[in-house]
């Protein structure tokens, strides 16, 4: 039996969606594939709200997270965490011998337009990296605020982790001034796994231009080349699959209207924070919470575990805590394809298994 997805990605797909990943095999350097490419930019820029370069990727979010961190910094990175994917952002950075230092917090806590404010001041760094929606904490990081500091630095190259957030939440990169907007394929953006997209500025092109060693694979600025050199391709054999369900994807969103699907992803998170905090609580304080997951705090001391598995019996599946957090928390996804009235089916199920 298929169990309907409430894990904050991989999510459910569509079934005509699902369907175009089988569309028969183009060749990767013939002017369909080109048109096919330049369809998926031109639909992504204005998910991102951006008139800059729009690239893809064929490997998870992580590979762009990696390029980025190792094609673009100069001098010094600032990694800001705010729990898991941020912390392994500084893990990338490491692993490739860039300098890099990590500012923490505490996990449930956002980052703050202060923290930023107090290590790009020491000018020590030219490139930050933030994470906007952490999925280990359920926290949505306030980044138009962090964004206005970040401009007071315009050497400082601005990195944007938005994997589990764009489509399902509004990013407007060219307002915020994010110079490498990432996200993976299989969280709001309702595919499967698999393929990576990302914003990249002619700030973060000259950067990446000053780096000697920036791998091979993922060097940022070689796909940029590569796209424009040859008209919207890329440099290896891409996902033509991903891509050709990328771009009927993108047209279903459009045709929802951004603005309608961001609202349905609030409304929600709405609802799951309202019976989270009836039921149990949030580990994150309102004003930081995730549209688009919400990580219950378990405050009952339930077995997560065994919730899910009874769950499983009846065709839903949530997320366990992520790390130190098994079992002090339970995260409810409310991303990508996802209705209310599926989120009201999955906590009814939820209460009903346990007796709430
Ligand atoms: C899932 C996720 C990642 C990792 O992305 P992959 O596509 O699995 O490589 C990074 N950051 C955040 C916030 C995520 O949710």
């Amino acid at each position: 039996m298929h169990k309907r997805l409430f894990i904050p990605g991989p999510v459910d797909v569509a079934e005509d969606v699902l369907q175009k990943m089988a569309t028969p095999m183009i060749g990767h350097r013939t002017k369909d594939a080109s048109d096919l490419q330049r369809s998926i930019c031109e639909k992504l820029g204005q998910l991102m709200y951006t008139k800059n370069q729009i690239l893809l990727s064929t490997s998870s979010g992580s590979g762009v997270m990696e390029g980025a961190v190792r094609s673009c910094t100069r001098k010094r990175a600032a990694v800001f965490s705010v729990g898991a994917f941020g912390n392994r952002w500084y893990e990338m950075a490491v692993c490739n011998n860039v300098p890099a230092d990590k500012f923490e917090s505490a996990w449930g806590e956002p980052t703050t337009p202060e923290m930023v404010e107090e290590a790009l001041a020491t000018g020590k760094y030219d490139l930050i990296t933030v994470t906007h929606n952490e999925t280990s904490t359920g926290i949505m990081n306030p980044v138009a605020e962090i964004a206005e500091v970040v401009k007071k630095y315009p050497d400082v190259v601005f990195c944007l982790d938005t994997v589990s957030s764009l489509g399902g939440a509004k990013i407007p990169v060219d307002e915020w001034g994010v110079d490498i907007c990432i996200a993976s394929t299989q969280k709001c953006l309702g595919l499967p796994a698999g393929m990576a997209v990302f914003s990249f500025s002619e700030k973060a092109k000259k950067a990446a231009e000053q780096v000697e060693f920036r791998g091979l694979y993922f060097d940022l600025l070689e796909i940029s080349k590569y796209s424009d050199k040859k008209d919207h391709q890329y440099p290896s054999t891409p996902s033509l699959e991903h891509m050709f369900a990328l771009d009927y994807q993108l047209s279903k969103m459009l045709e929802e209207g951004l603005d309608n699907r961001f609202d349905r992803h609030l409304a929600m998170a709405k609802e799951v924070r309202e019976w989270a905090k009836k039921n149990f609580d949030m580990l994150a304080d309102e004003k930081y919470a995730s549209n688009t997951l919400t990580t219950v705090k378990n405050t009952k001391g339930i077995s997560v575990a065994d919730l899910n598995k009874e769950l499983g019996k009846r065709g839903f599946m949530i997320s366990n805590g992520y790390g130190d957090l098994k079992e002090k928390t339970f995260r409810i996804a409310h991303m990508a394809e996802t209705q209310m009235e599926d989120i009201k089916e999955v906590l009814g199920q939820i209460e009903d298994i346990l007796g709430l």
